[in-house]
């Protein structure tokens, strides 16, 4: 265990979600945003009252994203509580978290912002406590801090944060998560500064699906998963297609339909939407192809009068990453 009152520090990636074909089931972390943040065990004491003088989780903002302290508002505070109640290890009762929250992945972003927080918080406080708990226990943990963001529990950022590179959600009841190995790509992301609420985005999803959609989208998922396996760079970029989500939610995303078509012309393997919007993501197999994608978001969104980020960057291969 590490000692009380020991500060240790914490990067938490970025996360693009679905791979495009893999709604709610793929994911991968980049290494650029992250999150950064702090943690240490703190004694809790009590008051001649009897009345605690310090919560079992205290959260500090040191953003400027006004995100909720309550511990059961905060994704990272959800997370922790969760891991809480499963934790024979320590007297919660006279041992308490604090977590230093310094956000650089913006809240709604759809690259995780959640999960970086909720994957962040356990991932440090299995480390302070001495790691007791597992990946999968990690991932299970920082799930209920997806359910506190967007209602539902997912693990599709959770699992790549926690453990970097490519991650297939096999099962969700009972987890089961496999890591992927993938060749070197690098990662051209846009955010354009709207708002897609969560929520919105899912509503608008159709509940049944085409049997003819349904072959195409499993032969896609299926193909992305043997083509990151065997390094077959062409077999990516003809699997990256979405015949059943993207058609829906990409009316939200202005722009969206144009912006593919030049990415793609300018030699991206392929892409579509990060989580559930507003951010688009594009793989290349080059870095120059992917700087050359980045430009064409830049025209696109500059074209269009719409404020935006741009990121390249690679796949982050380690996941939620302590320092001391
Ligand atoms: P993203 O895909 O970027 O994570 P979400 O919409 O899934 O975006 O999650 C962001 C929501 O979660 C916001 O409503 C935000 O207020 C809430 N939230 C609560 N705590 C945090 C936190 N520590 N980090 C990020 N978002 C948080």
């Amino acid at each position: 265990m590490v000692p009380i009152n020991q500060w240790i520090k914490i990067k938490a990636p970025a996360t693009v979600a679905n791979m495009v074909c893999g709604f709610d089931i793929l994911g991968f972390a980049v290494n650029n945003p992250y999150d950064e943040m702090e943690m240490r065990l703190v004694s809790r004491t009590t008051d001649a009252a009897g009345n605690f003088n310090q919560a079992s989780i205290t959260i500090i903002n040191i953003d400027n994203y006004n995100l909720p302290t309550d511990p059961e508002k905060n994704v990272a505070g959800a997370a922790l509580l969760a891991m809480i109640e499963e934790c024979t290890l320590v007297d919660f009762s006279k041992i308490g978290f604090e977590v230093k929250i310094n956000k650089l992945i913006k809240p709604g972003s759809g690259v995780g912002s959640s999960a970086a927080s909720s994957a962040g918080a356990v991932v440090g406080a299995n480390y302070l406590l001495g790691n007791p708990f597992t990946k999968d226990d990690l991932v299970r943990f920082a799930m209920n801090g997806e359910k506190v963001a967007s209602g539902v529990k997912h693990a599709d950022n959770i699992a790549p944060c926690i453990h970097g590179g490519v991650t297939l959600v096999r099962s969700i009841f009972p987890l089961e998560i496999i890591a992927l190995p993938s060749p070197t790509l690098f990662v051209t992301i846009v955010h354009p500064q709207i708002e897609v609420r969560t929520a919105d985005a899912r509503s608008i999803l159709k509940q049944n699906v085409q049997l003819k959609d349904a072959i195409k989208q499993w032969g896609n998922i299926a193909g992305l998963v043997a083509g990151l396996m065997k390094g077959d760079y062409d077999l990516i970029g003809r699997s990256l297609e979405d015949v059943i989500i993207e058609p829906i939610r990409s009316i939200l995303i202005p722009g969206f339909d144009d912006l593919k078509k030049a990415c793609k012309a300018a030699g991206a393997l392929g892409g579509g939407i990060s989580g559930s919007g507003p951010s688009i993501f594009f793989l290349s197999k080059e870095k120059e192809t992917a700087l050359a994608v980045e430009q064409e978001m830049i025209k696109l969104y500059k074209g269009i009068g719409l404020a935006h980020h741009t990121y390249v960057t690679t796949i982050n291969q380690t996941g939620v990453e302590i320092e001391c």
